[in-house]
């Protein structure tokens, strides 16, 4: 667990249908003082939002890293910063998919069930250039394969059922008007 970096500025998030949203984004090389400002960005637009995990490109960067703080199946709290994440997921007989809600930020307010492997490891590295890595079980689970989705331009109505997807939309339609343009600046 890493204490994640603080004294960022909340971000209006980037919402589903801007072209940053549905399309890979690019690694990262460089792991220095702006990486470190974008980050902390990330955390402070997470919190405002009141968000578990929040992807680079839902703040309008197109780079591979995201930021959690999410509890596990236990209701313990997990926190860090992954760059460059690569997700493995049980198969064959230990794979065991939950069907809860899943919500983005970047369609806020609207929640549906996903279906999502009960536990996840995420590898990558770490805000200083150093390797990490990461496992959890329930919410945390389903954070870790949500975020590192979205570094790969998937958001997850691409993983539903026409028919939940639909649900899916309506009920953001209804709830448009909680999330004017500039969210969570706006609040
Ligand atoms: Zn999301």
């Amino acid at each position: 667990m890493s204490a994640l970096p603080a004294g960022g500025k909340i971000q209006a998030i980037t919402r589903w249908g801007e072209p940053v949203m549905h399309k890979p984004c690019r690694e990262v090389t460089s792991f220095d003082a702006e990486l470190r400002s974008l980050v902390a960005d990330m955390v402070a637009t997470m919190y405002a939002a009141e968000g578990v995990g929040l992807a680079a490109n839902q703040i309008g960067v197109g780079l591979k890293v995201f930021v959690f703080d999410c509890p596990d199946a236990d209701g313990h709290h997990h926190t860090g910063v992954v760059c460059n994440p690569t997700v493995r997921v049980p198969v064959g007989r230990d794979r065991v998919l939950d069907d809860d809600e899943e919500g983005c930020l970047s369609l806020p307010g609207a929640f549906v069930a996903c279906a999502r492997t009960d536990t996840a490891e995420v590898r990558g590295i770490d805000l200083h250039g150093r390797p990490t890595s990461y496992a959890g079980d329930g919410l945390l689970a389903r954070c870790l394969q949500h975020e590192a989705d979205h570094l790969d331009g998937i958001v997850f109505a691409d993983r539903l059922s026409t028919k939940a997807r639909k649900k899916l939309y309506k009920e953001a339609a209804r709830l448009a008007g909680d999330f004017p343009s500039g969210w969570p600046t706006s609040r």
